[in-house]
């Protein structure tokens, strides 16, 4: 058969990347990812795999975010038992990264079922428990950068640095087919180089078929060096002390967290801020803090930047909830990291529940905000936000600092590609969102890469990898429809619905107005309600 290679996530999005590659005698998994945004996306966790895990002979992760590992345990419950091949750092990072999801799926499920009960509707079960994940564990297979492993019959991965997050790879994979062997190349999420916390990506040259990351396909950003970064930091810190409240930071849990940890030491340290309590308020960023000390060497600069970083005494680790409630009584200046980093999970939403509506406080996004995520529609300007259910009005200050990415801009994306040169089969443009694949594509183009042969695949698209090109299948099922997976979805709309007419509500003049306008929607609805009627016995009482 021809060799097949199916986009089974983070196709038209940034979330859950999982591609399939089918040659006649192999079938192997390039990540495993969970999806991460609106409610439409993240219904694809709940879901079916479009594959039989039990037939995947070997799955090469290529780093440890979640939104490439994320779906590994639920993989093993499906039936998949062979080697999750991964580098040392990504595989220490999966054990606490995994064990964590697996926590997040089981409070979020008994809280799900506890309203279900309510609802006389059947309990859910957790996507996957913590315990699987630990379980999960024993089919990681250590691989080393540079060093050819045969992960299935005929098929070879070659794993190189890529620069993004500890441990992370872009994976080089030869595979036999009737016409001589061919060689794909998975960026996997490429760091943007010249960092001083982390080394600069790496790859072959020439090539037959290049699958690459989209983040920033469509932007420019600031690279700066540490002492330029970390003037940035100092005066977002400056400006939020003189706006007189605490300075809460959202981070993703690994890598951010601890860099963000770092550089804010370091400027306290030469006095350039002032002088701040610290709170590491999630658990598992305490943990990663640990890898990050024993793995966190970088070759290049022949420094461990995260070594000192557990013995600062300014940095209060809350790892109990207790602990991190307990912040709710704290006044005055201090500083708060907390996951997720785009706000959407974890404990970084109570805080802002608690100081959104607060002048006084400074909120600072540090990373890539994905569509339909809170912290994309706090980034837009969104005056009020709901969370958890609850209305909340934005009046702290929302800052946004993008020197802190993981990800190649535009034009590392572009030089990297270039290095790879020649590609001879075709590019294939993931994990971005449409403007963001565009962008890169139409760059690509001007680069010198044919456009005819830059593909965009949208959610559970295939293709046959064909000696004139790719060839895009016309069979297959598709979960969800291509252009819904990067855009806000009904939830969204009717969270922003809901929020308007509260406010409305609120702002009219008397009870008439709000009567009619109540009337006028109810009839727009099809169920105009009797004003005067008495409430039935089951009607909902106004809260007092
Ligand atoms: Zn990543």
């Amino acid at each position: 058969m021809t060799p097949k290679l199916t986009f089974h996530g983070a196709a038209g999005c940034v979330t859950g990347f999982c591609a399939l590659l089918e040659t006649d005698h192999a079938r192997v998994l390039i990540d495993c990812g969970m999806f991460q945004g609106s409610k439409t996306l993240k219904s694809l966790n709940y879901g079916d795999f479009p594959f039989r895990a039990g037939s995947i002979d070997a799955v090469l992760l290529t780093h440890a975010h979640i939104d490439h590992s994320g779906l590994l345990p639920k993989l093993m419950k499906a039936g998949f038992a062979g080697p999750i091949h991964a580098t040392a750092g990504t595989r220490d990072l999966c054990e606490i990264m995994l064990a964590d999801s697996g926590g997040i799926q089981e409070g979020e499920v008994r809280q799900l079922n506890r309203r279900n009960q309510r609802r006389g509707r059947a309990e859910v079960k957790a996507i996957y428990t913590e315990r699987d994940a630990r379980r999960c564990m024993d089919q990681f297979s250590k691989v080393k950068l540079g060093q050819p492993v045969e992960v299935a019959p005929g098929v070879t991965a070659t794993y190189w640095e890529a620069g993004h997050i500890l441990g992370s790879a872009s994976i080089e994979v030869k595979i036999e087919t009737a016409d001589g062997p061919k060689t794909l190349f998975f960026s996997g999420d490429l760091g943007p180089g010249g960092r001083d916390y982390a080394p600069d990506p790496q790859g072959p040259a020439g090539v037959d078929y290049l699958i690459m990351e989209s983040t920033y396909g469509d932007r420019e950003r600031l690279t700066l060096g540490g002492d330029a970064r970390r003037a940035l930091l100092a005066k977002e810190m400056n400006d939020a002390y003189g706006a007189g409240g605490p300075l809460l930071i959202p981070a993703f849990a690994v890598e951010r967290s601890q860099e963000l940890l770092a550089d804010l030491l370091t400027l306290m340290e030469e006095r350039q801020v002032p002088q701040a309590d610290i709170f590491l308020d999630s658990p598992l960023a305490i943990e990663a803090t640990e890898i990050f000390q024993q793995r966190g060497w970088n070759r290049a600069t022949k420094t461990n930047p995260f070594e000192d970083l557990r013995h600062a005494g300014r940095l209060k680790f809350l790892r109990e909830p207790g602990e991190s409630d307990h912040l709710e009584t704290l006044r005055g200046w201090h500083v708060i990291i907390a996951a997720s980093g785009m706000c959407d999970a974890g404990r970084v939403r109570k805080h802002l529940k608690r100081l959104l509506w607060r002048r006084q406080a400074t909120v600072l996004l540090s990373g890539y905000q994905a569509g339909g995520t809170l912290g994309r529609i706090l980034q837009e300007g969104a005056e009020r936000v709901s969370i958890q259910g609850e209305d909340i009005q934005v009046r702290a200050r929302v800052r946004s600092l993008d020197v802190y990415s993981g990800h190649a801009d535009a034009a590392g994306l572009v030089a990297w590609a270039r290095q790879r040169l020649p590609v001879a089969g075709g590019v294939f443009l993931a994990h971005g969102e449409p403007a963001a694949l565009e962008g890169l594509k139409a760059r690509l183009t001007g680069a010198g890469l044919p456009a005819d042969r830059i593909t965009i695949p949208s959610m559970d698209q295939g293709f046959d990898l064909a000696a004139a090109g790719p060839l895009a299948q016309s069979t297959g099922a598709r979960r969800i429809a291509p252009d819904a997976a990067a855009r806000a979805d009904w939830h969204n709309a009717r969270a922003q619905l809901l929020m308007t007419l509260n406010q409305e509500l609120e702002a009219a003049p008397d009870d008439r107005t709000r009567e009619r306008l109540i009337a006028r929607l109810a009839g727009a609805l099809g169920s105009p309600p009797e004003p005067q009627a008495a409430p039935a016995r089951n009607a909902v009482q106004p809260a007092t």
